[in-house]
């Protein structure tokens, strides 16, 4: 007996014209471009409807439990994790609070965090995205613009968390935005400027709007580039604004302020006390204010925190310590070949005071390693060595040829 052709159900071409048929009940079936049609379908009707699961209270990580996450991947920094692990907690919080029952709403407390440039700022945030299951996104200040000036509107920061979301509103709503280089938008000078601050005053207006809570119009694409799209209002009174920068210079506005302070009459207890290798940790909102950031902005950052330089020790546990250091990474890489890379202790340290002496932080502890380690990688693939130990004077060749200036701009 002849086969019997199957067609599909929706589109009507038999088996033999497409790559596959899918059979459901009753006979009905579905050939593969459909099945991928309907998908389309059903994601763009369910565009900006939500499927939001319900928060439940016991699953919401703790405090601790968060600031024991951030110690796998982040060395040291512990005032940081501390403040950015009770936000979250605080965040998730108001996101089940009951609204009714009484008068008290718990309002948000969005984050900013100051440290020199390569002391984990961005990490800490990407660290805590990972045990987050709220949408999270990294936004770069700089890019930012007011309206009608080259760059990115202040909206399109939410473009991206929209998109993370899946175009859901309502979980992005309840998001987490990681502003990088907020310090790049602060005003020149502590005046007021007559003249149009393109990069400072008018951005900082406009990120004041989305800092307090409002519903914003977003382009779902993101910038200017397609000016008929239609905009999705985002309602930002729930979003966790986290904002993070280096705020060069700052050491001074805290000295300058300190120094005033200790002319009372309380002068020589306070100098005794004040640790001038780390000026950071005496930060307070008016040296935001002084560096150049309107007082309404610090007003809606409530929860101010600093980043401790790295140390000697630190930039050494950085390279092997956390769970996906610069090291293991690359003992990963090589035994995917097969082989056994080790480095001696000696070497570590050399990689280490390179770091120093070249003034590249953690940021360079990578790029050292990679030029040390570069040929071998070129090699190994095609040779038969299965142990690798890279020792000090191998270590030193590499970058005693390498071009420093190179190192510099990893
Ligand atoms: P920032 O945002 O403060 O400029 P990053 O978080 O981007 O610095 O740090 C740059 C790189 O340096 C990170 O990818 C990480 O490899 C390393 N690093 C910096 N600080 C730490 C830290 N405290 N613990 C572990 N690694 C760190």
């Amino acid at each position: 007996m002849a086969k019997q052709t199957k067609y599909c159900s929706f589109c009507g071409r038999p088996e033999s014209h497409v790559d596959f048929l899918i059979v459901g009940q009753d006979g009905v079936q579905i050939c593969n471009e459909c099945a991928l049609q309907a998908a389309e379908i059903v994601k763009e009707s369910t565009k900006g409807k939500s499927n939001l699961p319900n928060i439940q209270k016991e699953s919401i990580p703790k405090p601790i439990e968060i600031k024991e996450y951030l110690d796998q991947y982040v060395i040291g920094q512990d005032e940081a994790k501390k403040f950015l692990s009770v936000a979250v907690y605080n965040h998730y919080k108001r996101l089940i609070q009951e609204k009714g029952n009484d008068d008290v709403e718990i309002e948000k407390s969005n984050i900013i965090m100051v440290g020199s440039t390569g002391t984990g700022k961005t990490l800490l945030a990407r660290t805590i995205a990972k045990k987050l299951h709220v949408p999270f996104t990294i936004v770069d200040a700089t890019v930012l613009t007011e309206a009608g000036y080259v760059g990115e509107d202040i909206e399109s920061i939410l473009t991206r968390l929209l998109q993370v979301a899946d175009y859901d509103v309502k979980a992005a709503e309840r998001g987490i935005v990681f502003i990088d280089e907020i310090d790049k938008i602060a005003r020149k000078g502590d005046n007021p400027s007559i003249t149009r601050d393109v990069s400072g005053e008018g951005v900082q207006q406009g990120l004041l709007k989305l800092l307090e809570g409002s519903v914003v119009n977003v382009p779902p694409q993101g910038g200017r580039k397609h000016p008929e799209q239609k905009m999705i209002p985002v309602n930002t009174q729930n979003i966790l604004f986290i904002c993070g920068g280096a705020f060069d210079g700052i050491d001074k506005k805290i000295a300058a302020r300190l120094n005033t302070r200790v002319v009372g009459y309380s002068a020589s207890l306070e100098t005794d006390y004040i640790d001038r290798n780390n000026l950071l940790q005496y930060i307070a909102p008016q040296d935001l204010k002084s560096f150049g950031l309107i007082p309404e902005i610090i007003g809606r950052l409530p929860v101010l925190t600093y980043l401790e330089p790295l140390d000697r020790d630190a930039l050494r546990n950085i390279l092997t310590e956390p769970k996906n250091s610069i090291i293991k990474q690359y003992v990963k890489l090589f035994k995917m070949d097969n082989v056994d890379l080790e480095f001696e202790d000696a070497v570590l340290d050399y990689i280490v005071d390179k770091a120093i002496e070249f003034k590249l932080g953690a940021r360079g502890l990578r790029s050292i390693t990679e030029t040390i380690i570069m040929d071998k990688m070129y090699e190994v693939p095609s040779n038969k060595e299965q142990n690798l130990i890279i020792d000090l004077e191998y270590a030193r060749t590499k970058i005693e040829k390498a071009n420093v200036n190179r190192l510099k701009i990893a």
